[in-house]
C-alpha cells in the first residue's frame, strides 16, 4: 500500500459519504403500514412505494378501504337512522282523494307544500268535484292558483287533466302508472306522489329537489336527472320502503339537510354521511371527503 493513502473507512458517526441518513417514518406513513423504498432498491412485500397518489391519508371516501356507499348493511343504517327521526311522516299536501293530492301535486311545482295548502282549501270549496275542474276553461281558474306560480300552465295542466279524466277515465284518476302518465302535466314524479300517497301503491319512487339533494350528499346516486336517480334508488332501497323512504327524505331536506348549510350538527346520519358540503363532522375521513 502506498504510504498515505489509507482506505476509506466508515466514520463511527454513521454520517460519511454514501451513507443515507435514515429517518424516522412519520407517524401517518406508519398507521398506514407503508415504508419508504430507497432509490434503486425494488419493494420488497411489505414495502410500497410512498408517491403522491398513495398518500396515506384519504383524499375521498373511496379511497378508504372497505367503503363501499351503496353497502347492503349501510343502506340498512341509512334507513334505521331515517325510521328514528321520522318514523310517520307522509306527504304534506293536503288532500282527501286522489284527485285533489293530483291538483296539489300539480300546483306544487316550483311552490312550497305551506303554500299550495293555502291555495286548495278554497279551490276545492269553489270546485269541489273533477267535473267541475272539467267545465272551466284555463282562464278561469288562473285566478285561484296564481299565487303558486307558473299559473299558466298549471291551469292548462288542471282542466287538461280533469277533462281527460272525466272523458277517458269515467271521472276517476287512474291508479295505474301509464294511464297517469297520458294526464297533461303528470311526469313520473306527480305520478309516484299520488299512486303511493292515495293508492298505496310503490310503482316508483317520488324524486324532488329533496331527494335528488340528499340522495346525492348519501352517495347513493350520482346522478342529476330524476329519471336516472330514480333507478339508482330503487335498486338499493328495497320496494316496501320506497313509498315512505320518500316521504322521510323529502321531511329531512325540510327539516335538517337543507341545501345550503345543512344542519349537520343535528343530523342523526352524521356519521355515515359523507357528503362534501357537510357544515360538521366528527369523522377523520369526512374532512376531506368529496360528493
Ligand atoms: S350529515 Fe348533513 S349533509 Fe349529511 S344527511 Fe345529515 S344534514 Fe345532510
Amino acid at each position: 500500500m502506498v504510504r498515505g493513502i489509507v482506505p476509506r473507512q466508515p466514520a463511527k458517526t454513521g454520517r460519511h459519504e454514501g451513507t443515507r441518513i435514515s429517518r424516522p417514518l412519520k407517524v401517518s406513513q406508519k398507521n398506514a403500514g407503508l415504508h419508504p423504498v430507497r432509490p434503486g432498491q425494488r419493494p420488497g412485500p411489505t414495502q410500497t412505494k410512498v408517491s403522491k397518489q398513495a398518500a396515506p391519508r384519504a383524499k375521498s371516501t373511496r379511497a378508504v378501504k372497505g367503503y363501499h356507499p351503496l353497502a347492503p348493511e349501510r343502506i340498512a343504517g341509512i334507513l334505521k337512522r331515517l325510521d328514528q327521526l321520522y318514523p310517520e311522516v307522509t306527504c304534506a299536501l293536503t288532500h282527501k282523494d286522489a284527485w285533489q293530492l293530483l291538483v296539489a301535486t300539480i300546483l306544487s311545482a316550483q311552490s312550497t307544500d305551506a303554500n299550495v295548502n293555502r291555495v286548495t282549501p278554497e279551490l276545492f270549496r269553489k270546485y269541489p268535484t273533477v267535473a267541475d275542474f272539467a267545465a272551466l276553461t284555463p282562464e278561469q281558474l288562473e285566478p285561484a292558483v296564481r299565487s303558486t306560480g307558473f299559473f299558466r300552465n298549471k291551469s292548462k295542466s288542471v282542466v287538461g287533466a280533469a277533462k281527460k279524466i272525466m272523458s277517458e277515465f269515467g271521472g276517476q284518476v287512474p291508479d295505474d302508472m301509464a294511464q297517469l302518465l297520458t294526464l297533461p302535466g303528470v311526469a313520473r314524479k306527480t305520478a309516484n306522489v299520488v299512486l303511493g300517497t292515495w293508492f298505496k301503491k310503490a310503482d316508483g319512487l317520488v324524486v324532488d329537489t329533496h331527494v335528488t339533494r340528499i340522495a346525492r350528499r348519501l352517495e347513493l346516486t350520482k346522478n342529476t336527472d330524476a329519471p336516472k336517480i330514480e333507478q339508482d334508488l330503487t335498486k338499493v332501497i328495497p320496494r316496501d320502503r320506497w313509498i315512505l323512504f320518500a316521504h322521510q327524505l323529502i321531511w329531512h331536506g325540510r327539516k335538517l339537510c337543507i341545501a345550503r348549510r345543512p344542519k349537520c350538527v343535528d343530523c342523526a346520519l352524521e356519521n355515515i354521511c359523507h357528503a362534501g358540503d357537510k357544515t360538521w363532522s366528527t369523522v377523520e375521513i369526512h374532512k376531506n371527503a368529496k360528493l
